[in-house]
């Protein structure tokens, strides 16, 4: 069976980590641009990122018959200066134009600070002037609920954005139900130590259905699985559920919400 890690960077894994997913039966992922492990000095650090994103990236992975796209913003991470966030959010525009991309991610808080959130308003009025897709990333540990409410009101208070146009990644027990009654799709990250286990991603499943949720890897630098995916698929296998449901959050989900994008061009099969 297919299945498609809709959030995973690759940038930082290596082509053995290709070679593996496509094996396990990855056939498409999405990219978004986050904080590579260390603060880029300069504006063209970014612009060189965001070239990798959208001529180098999707080229190797094409090389293993994965569809490849792309998200493209300022981290949180690195948004606490707003005069330099907003000099890479002018370039960012430019980059919206690559076929590759299909929105603006991830976005969302880090340590939730006022100028953390005048940037992600600044990114959320962007993906609406431009009609595009919202990945949002939310905060750690004890911060997630509050920082993930805050993300989501940000969201709210613009009238311009579609909350089936977004996506609340990292989502976990406590917050997947409020992302959902808000209207959002939910993300579900399985990683070896914190966010979710492939146990725990069933388990919500089980618990809220398989309706706009989906499950990556968030594979990155850190400790982290880029076989995620097809791991949580095996753990619904072991439960007793139907390869149709596990088809669904996996592979069905992913397509639905990314087609709202009129870049993504990767059709059910
Ligand atoms: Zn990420």
């Amino acid at each position: 069976m297919k299945y498609i890690d809709p959030h995973i960077h690759m940038v930082s894994r290596t082509t053995d980590d290709y070679m593996a997913m496509a094996q396990a039966g990855c056939v498409c992922i999405t990219e978004p641009a986050f904080w590579n492990g260390f603060d880029r000095g300069s504006v063209e650090g970014f612009r060189d990122y965001f070239l990798q994103l959208t001529e180098y990236e999707p080229r190797r992975a094409g090389k293993y018959h994965i569809d490849y796209y792309s998200w493209i913003c300022i981290n949180p991470k690195e948004a606490d200066d707003p005069s330099f966030a907003r000099e890479v959010i002018s370039i960012i525009p430019e980059f919206l134009e690559s076929q590759r991309v299909v929105g603006i991610g991830e976005i969302g808080l880090n340590k939730n600070t006022k100028n953390e959130l005048m940037i992600l308003q600044e990114q959320i009025a962007l993906a609406e002037e431009y009609d595009q897709l919202i990945l949002v990333h939310t905060p750690h540990l004890e911060d997630k609920l509050k920082g993930t409410r805050l993300i989501m009101d940000a969201i709210g208070a613009n009238s311009g954005i579609n909350p089936d146009k977004v996506l609340i990644d990292h989502a976990e027990e406590h917050t997947v139900a409020e992302i959902l009654d808000r209207g959002y799709w939910a993300g579900l990250t399985i990683y070896p130590n914190t966010k979710c286990t492939p146990q725990r991603a069933a388990d919500i499943v089980e618990i809220y259905g398989p309706d706009r949720i989906w499950i990556n890897s968030a594979s990155d630098w850190g400790q982290s699985d880029p076989l995620s995916v097809p791991k949580m698929r095996f753990e619904m296998k072991q439960r007793g559920h139907s390869e149709e449901l596990i088809e669904k959050v996996t592979y069905g989900n992913p397509i639905e919400f990314l087609s709202q994008s009129e870049k993504f061009n990767y059709y059910y099969e």
